[in-house]
């Protein structure tokens, strides 16, 4: 269980965050808002990469930054950005990624193979990264995001960029994604999670608007879908 306790991030002046707090057990999650909504800001808080100016979170009960490097082992990440080593094969980052991990060697080459089935990517492991096209990158960056068996699983955009045929496939393996797990998955495209997360966190200049399942959320609109909740609460913007 990850809990977010009355989190509030500034930037100087600005506030990103303000004032949230979430409770999450096993499932996915779909975080959406618009661009500058402050997903990024909270994604980056809950895995331990920004200090939040006030608030704390919790896993299981106990605060993060006690639990120090046993949070940091339960924890997979995939960023926004993707500062990915374009002259690595796919095969040497996530064996890169699996060493900082602290996967053993004798284990590296069997969850290197296992992540790269998981997203399709086995026939062009060897091959740069830098020749991969935006939706294969993506793969990856999901692939080591994955290394480990992590209980809390941060994507951040994982569509970003994508043709319509590669969102679908990204969806398809975020939607396979053991549900032993906590996976939230930022996104300001509504039928990324529309059809997979079991609830959606919906944040607006660094607040929580709303936090419920999609028919809960049609109800309380009086929407027929969740792209008809989606304009109605950001559609002035
Ligand atoms: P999102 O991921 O939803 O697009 P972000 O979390 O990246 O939103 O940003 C939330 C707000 O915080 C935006 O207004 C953004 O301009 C601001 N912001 C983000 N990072 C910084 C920073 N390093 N310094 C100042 N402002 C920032
Ligand atoms: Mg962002």
């Amino acid at each position: 269980m990850l809990e977010l306790c009355n989190i509030s991030k500034k930037y100087k002046e600005k506030i990103a965050l303000n004032d949230v707090s979430l409770k999450l057990d096993n499932g996915i999650y779909g975080l959406l808002g618009p661009n500058g909504a402050g997903k990024s800001t909270l994604m980056n808080i809950i895995t331990g990469n920004l200090e939040p100016t006030e608030g704390t979170i919790k896993w299981d009960g106990k605060e993060v930054k006690e639990l120090g490097s046993n949070y940091r082992s339960l924890l997979g990440y995939a960023p926004q950005q993707q500062g990915m080593y374009e002259t690595f094969s796919g095969r040497r980052f996530l064996s890169y990624i699996a060493t900082l991990k602290g996967i053993s060697q004798s284990s590296m080459e069997d969850e290197i193979n296992r992540v790269l089935l998981y997203v399709n990517m086995v026939e062009k492991s060897n091959q740069k990264i830098g020749t991969y096209s935006g939706g294969m990158k993506q793969r990856i960056l999901i692939a080591q995001a994955i290394i480990g068996n992590p209980k809390l699983v941060i994507l951040d955009e994982p569509t970003a960029g994508l043709d319509p045929k590669e969102r679908v496939r990204i969806r398809e393996r975020i939607a396979e994604l053991s549900k032993d797990k906590i996976i939230l998955v930022s996104t300001h495209v509504v039928s990324d999670i529309e059809s997979i997360a079991k609830k959606i966190i919906l944040i607006k200049t660094g607040k929580i608007i709303d936090y419920a399942n999609v028919n809960v959320l049609c109800d309380k609109y009086n929407a027929t879908n969740l792209e008809d909740v989606y304009m109605k609460i950001f559609g002035e913007e």
